[in-house]
Order: structure tokens, then C-alpha cells, then sequence
């Protein structure tokens, strides 16, 4: 009893948090078709009967009041009035005009709804399956039972085949477009979303330079490719930084950083790869490179960084950064590498600073 109301009591997700997207598209469709289809139906068996049935125009009522309350009644107790709606509309078709106007397929959009749409766990649909199921059969068997109350001639059969068939397929149609566009739509946002936010989180929000973690994969995605290849790696950091924040401040800092990351970035080319590696320090990678070949390149970095002018609210300054410098050495994991790197480094800063250690 208790999933029984659970079940019934569940509210539809709220659009944009857990409801898919296409989920209330879907019914809305679903709704305004069988609108139509029982409006038509309520023309057409008057028509070709000649006798003017009322229950079309209560079902139109029905699923009328389902569109109405979409937003306010949960997907549960929605598709479960929608479930009602059909079964009864069969049900009674079946009895008045017979099995051979094929009103029972009707059934199946009201799987595709129930499979799609409403959260549920598994077993709870495939229950919802065999009810259909079972409620089709049991339809079957009272058509076997009981004649149809009007017979309708070969004519107007067909007529009535037809209309059934076409908003049949009309409304599954409308159901299989609305999902498989939607969730094609929501796969690719969900792509595009996750390239964004792994690029976010690769990406230092300052100098928009790579960080650590995004520089790393690039030097094991290479080394992977081109593990038996030279390459050199260096750490750059600039020296007495803490006295240009303490002097200007500390958006003189940051402001210096970024310039510093556009000079990195102006001059890189094909040469390096490079990264914040934190703080004020900077990581390059240099594929294809060996000790002198890096400690070149990196010696005119270290050149250009020593020219380059700074400004920052009328303060003229200059910076100088000591770099470390090392290369694959084809045995050493790249932990050690860097840490070779970091100790030229230091070795440059405790000998004067402004220069490349090779
Ligand atoms: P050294 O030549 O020995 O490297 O001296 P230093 O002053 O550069 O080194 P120290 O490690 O003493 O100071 C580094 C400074 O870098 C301290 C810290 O406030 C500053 N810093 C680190 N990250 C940032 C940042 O994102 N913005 C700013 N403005 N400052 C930063
Ligand atoms: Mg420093
Ligand atoms: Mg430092």
C-alpha cells in the first residue's frame, strides 16, 4: 500500500531541476492531440452512426482538465488520470463499436509517457506494463463476449480505422520527435557544458594560463605519445615579488602576473607549453628539447621579461624572474625531473637571481 501512495503522492519535478526537459512538452502534445482525436471522433461517429455520443466530448473535457493541470498536479496522479482517460475511452469503444477499430492501440503512447517521463524505478514501470497488458487482454475477451452495440457497416469501419490509425501515429510521432530531439539537445548541451568546466578547471582564474593540474595532463599526454623523445621542462619565479605587493599593492601584483602571463604567452610559438604553476612561479614544458636548446629559449625569456615595462596606476616598475631549468633524462619519472628543475632554480636564487640555471 505504501509505494501504492508514494507512488500517487510524488510531485512532478519542477522544470529545470530534475524534470526532463521534454517531459511536459511531451504531455502537453500528448494532451492537445487526444483533444483533437476525441473532438474528431465525437464528428465522425455521429456522422457514420448517426447516433451523437456524449462521451467523446467528456473525454475531451478529461484530458482537457489533464492540460490544465499539468503544472499543478504531480507527473503520478497526471499520468494516472491520463491512464484512466484511455483505459475507459477504449473500453468504451470496444463495447459500442467493437475490437476491429483498432481503438486498443491507443495503449501504447501511454507506455512511451509512462517509460519516458515519470521517475520511477523500473519494476514500478514494468508493473504499469503488464496492467496494460493485462487490461488490453481482458478488453479482448469481452470483445469475444459481447457483440459491439452498434454495428457499423464496412464503410464507415474504415473510416473510423482510419481516423484511429492517423492520430495514433500522429500522437506517437509527436511523443518519439519531442524525445529523441530533446534528449539529443540535452547529450550535446551536457557535452558542451563538460568541455566548459574542464577547461574552467584546468584554466587559473587570473592569468588565464593552464594550471598545474591541466599543465600535468598536457606532459603525460605527450609523454605518453612521444615518451622516448627530449624534452626540457623549467620553473620560472619571479624574484622579490613580494616587494612589488607590498610596494604598489597587491593589485599591482596581479596586474603584473597577467602581463607577465601575456609576455609568456606572446612568445610561446611552438616552443613551450606553459602553465601557473602557483604563486608567482611558472611551469614550462618544451617538447623536443634538450638542456641547451631549452636553457636558450628560456634565457630569452628571462631577456624579454627583464625589458618588459610595467605600469600600473603611474608606478613605472620592471621585474626580473630566476628560471630553473632541466631535460628528460629517459629514466627519471617526471616527478623528478621537476624537482631537479626546482633545485636549479633555488640554485639561481641564491646566486644573485635574474638568471637561467641550466
Ligand atoms: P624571491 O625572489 O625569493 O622569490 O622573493 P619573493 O618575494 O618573490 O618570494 P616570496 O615567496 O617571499 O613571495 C612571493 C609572493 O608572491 C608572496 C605572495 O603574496 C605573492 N603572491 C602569490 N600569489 C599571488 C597572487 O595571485 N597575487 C599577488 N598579488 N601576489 C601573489
Ligand atoms: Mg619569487
Ligand atoms: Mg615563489
Amino acid at each position: 500500500m505504501g509505494f501504492i501512495r508514494d507512488f500517487l503522492k510524488q510531485k512532478a519535478p519542477k522544470s529545470g531541476k530534475e524534470m526532463p526537459a521534454y517531459y511536459r512538452k511531451a504531455l502537453t502534445a500528448s494532451a492537445v492531440v487526444l483533444a483533437f482525436y476525441f473532438f474528431a471522433c465525437f464528428l465522425m461517429l455521429g456522422l457514420v452512426t448517426q447516433v451523437w455520443k456524449s462521451e467523446p466530448l467528456l473525454a475531451v473535457a478529461a484530458v482537457l482538465f489533464c492540460l490544465a493541470g499539468i503544472d499543478r498536479i504531480g507527473s503520478h496522479i497526471n499520468l494516472t488520470l491520463y491512464t484512466t482517460i484511455m483505459m475507459a475511452w477504449c473500453l468504451w469503444f470496444v463495447h459500442v463499436f467493437g475490437w476491429s477499430t483498432g481503438v486498443q492501440h491507443f495503449l501504447i503512447p501511454l507506455l512511451i509517457i509512462s517509460f519516458f517521463n515519470v521517475y520511477e524505478a523500473p519494476w514500478l514501470k514494468l508493473a504499469y506494463c503488464v496492467v496494460l497488458i493485462a487490461f488490453r487482454m481482458l478488453l479482448y475477451a469481452h470483445a469475444l463476449k459481447h457483440p459491439p452495440i452498434i454495428e457499423m457497416d464496412q464503410a464507415s469501419r474504415i473510416a473510423v480505422q482510419c481516423c484511429n490509425s492517423v492520430f495514433l501515429y500522429v500522437i506517437l510521432s509527436a511523443q518519439c520527435i519531442l524525445f529523441s530531439t530533446n534528449l539529443q539537445a540535452t547529450e550535446r548541451q551536457l557535452r558542451i557544458d563538460n568541455q566548459e568546466l574542464h577547461k574552467e578547471a584546468g584554466t587559473d582564474p587570473l592569468t588565464q594560463l593552464p594550471n598545474r593540474r591541466a599543465m600535468m595532463d598536457v606532459i603525460t599526454n605527450s609523454l605518453k605519445r612521444h615518451g622516448d623523445e627530449p624534452f626540457g621542462v623549467a620553473i620560472a619565479d619571479i624574484d622579490f615579488f613580494k616587494s612589488v605587493n607590498d610596494t604598489y599593492g597587491h593589485n599591482c601584483g596581479d596586474y603584473t602576473l597577467r602581463t607577465l602571463s601575456d609576455k609568456f604567452r606572446e612568445m610561446a610559438s611552438d616552443k613551450y607549453k606553459v602553465c601557473r604553476w602557483g604563486g608567482e612561479e611558472f611551469c614550462f614544458f618544451m617538447p623536443g628539447l634538450n638542456l641547451d636548446d631549452a636553457g636558450a629559449v628560456m634565457h630569452d625569456v628571462c631577456t624579454a621579461v627583464k625589458l618588459m615595462p610595467l605600469s600600473f596606476e603611474g608606478n613605472d616598475f620592471s621585474i626580473t624572474i630566476t628560471i630553473g631549468v632541466a631535460e628528460n633524462d629517459f629514466h627519471s619519472p617526471m616527478e623528478r625531473i621537476l624537482e631537479e628543475a626546482d633545485r636549479k632554480l633555488y640554485m639561481g636564487k641564491n646566486s644573485g637571481r635574474d638568471q637561467v640555471v641550466i
